[in-house]
């Protein structure tokens, strides 16, 4: 073998170089990684909404035996597995650690909301021979990305007797879809010459529900007529029963593998339901931990973490009060004591560097495909307003960890320094004294109807976290 000159000797014991995921990983590795990613593409099929997420988690935490906070009694001790359901959308799951509560806790937090078009409180008109939906989108989108695709309603209703009606339509194969059909480009002149973000308005985006007018033609809004007869007929539901509902309107369809190699996962819903998934299958994996383990999966992170379903609600302090109450701790300076000695992971997505958009990012700053779970130090905009920037001594520790248990990490900034930014759930837990940094794999095409992921960043992810728990 040649030998290394004296500067590429000295280059290598210096410089960093973040290495592709893939090249770190055993034969043995890549097929986990592989089999792990099958499973997480069920359940992105399975989880498109915040309560449906929540639903497939509490039932597999149910089958493996973590217990109800909500019921739960005195005298937990290390190792009980236990959770907590908040209104439908929030959920936290954790394992009670052998050190006590006081010595602080860890926290994966990660967000189960996900940008969508929601159902108006008074949705159905007729217009031109349609019966059609109006929509209110939620969260960052670009809306010229939503007509012209096939869309499903997954919802819930709330009738005038308290009755919840959960209702599904679009996913089944015989199901029919929806959409928003786009404007022909023949008759696009005006529409071409407007900015993409005035392109497509806000209430342009109604969804096709029906054409087959009532048959009694002396009614007015003929074909609306139909809709409402088909909601009484099959759900039981008046037109008034709408204002109490959430109906969101996700891309229909399911994951799919993306590229020859199989490498990439595409579809909606990734951010953040990829850092859900991972640091769920993190806290199932966890059996005796030092430190309580604690997966936090919240609501409302797409329109500011508002709402008391959001990180900024004062959920998670709840639970923990309750879990220093079950263990016998109860002066109130403790919980304080307990947030302030916590740890955290914010678990959500970045951008990860477009080759077809390569501009927007600094190269040598940003995250990329492939290489692993993605730790960013602040996110925020210009003069990283809004951001947590996480310590230098928490970096240090975190990336001690990770290099110590194998995971596949690398640095990156959401982009150019004056290109835009965003934000996360971590400044909500770092402003409860918790340390916190953000911490999730990277994602093309963010906030899209079809978002990309690496199968690799998807395992390091998981990888990390429970790491971090453990
Ligand atoms: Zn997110």
């Amino acid at each position: 073998m040649a030998q290394d000159t004296i500067g590429k000797e000295i280059e290598k014991r210096l410089s960093w170089q973040v290495k592709n995921a893939w090249d770190k990983m055993s034969e043995e590795d890549k097929k986990k990684t592989m089999a792990f990613a099958e499973e997480y593409k069920q359940f992105l099929n399975q989880a498109k909404t915040e309560r449906e997420a929540v639903n497939v988690m509490v039932a597999e935490l149910e089958a493996r035996g973590f217990k109800d906070l909500k019921t739960a009694s005195q005298g937990l001790k290390p190792g009980d597995k236990f959770y907590i359901v908040n209104r439908d959308k929030m959920l936290v799951a954790g394992v009670l650690g052998s050190e006590p509560l006081t010595a602080g806790v860890r926290i994966v937090g990660s967000h189960v909301d996900a940008p969508r078009l929601d159902g108006k409180p008074n949705p159905i008109y007729e217009s031109c021979g349609f019966a059609l939906f109006k929509t209110h989108y939620y969260g960052g989108i670009k809306k010229y990305q939503w007509p012209g695709i096939p869309l499903a309603l997954h919802g819930v209703v709330v009738t005038d007797k308290g009755e919840k009606i959960n209702l599904t339509i679009g996913e089944k194969p015989e199901d029919p879809v929806f959409t928003i059909p786009d404007l022909l480009p023949h008759l696009a002149k005006d529409q071409m010459k407007k900015t993409m973000a005035e392109g497509v308005a806000g209430e342009s985006l109604n969804l096709l529900l029906a054409t087959i007018p009532h048959a009694d033609e002396e009614v007015k809004e003929r074909v609306k007529l139909t809709v409402l007869e088909y909601l009484a007929g099959t759900y039981g539901l008046v037109e008034e029963d709408l204002v109490s509902a959430e109906i969101e309107i996700v891309p229909a369809g399911e994951a799919r593998d993306v590229g020859l190699d199989r490498s990439m996962v595409g579809f909606y819903g990734q951010d953040d339901r990829i850092c859900v998934f991972a640091s769920f299958k993190a806290i199932l994996a966890i059996d005796k931990p030092q430190k309580t383990a604690i997966a936090f999966f919240s609501d409302k992170e797409e329109i500011g973490s508002t709402g008391n379903t959001g990180a900024q609600s004062r959920f998670l302090e709840y639970v923990i009060a309750k879990l220093c109450a079950l263990s016998n701790l109860e002066r109130i300076d403790t919980l304080l004591e307990v947030l302030n000695n916590s740890e955290a992971l914010s678990a959500d997505t970045t951008a990860a560097l477009d080759p077809n958009y390569e501009e927007v990012s600094d190269r040598q700053n940003s995250a990329w495909l492939g290489k692993g779970v993605v730790l960013t130090k602040y996110t925020g905009a210009r003069g990283k307003y809004d951001a947590n920037d996480a310590h230098a001594e928490y970096v240090g520790k975190i990336r001690r960890l990770f290099n110590q248990a194998g995971v596949a990490w690398q640095i990156g900034e959401l982009g150019k320094v004056d290109q835009g930014g965003g934000g996360t759930i971590a400044q909500y837990l770092a402003n409860q004294g918790i340390e916190t940094i953000d911490c999730g794999p990277a994602l093309l095409g963010l906030h899209s109807p079809f978002e990309v992921a690496s199968k690799a960043d998807l395992y390091m992810s998981y990888k990390a976290y429970k790491a971090f728990f453990q």
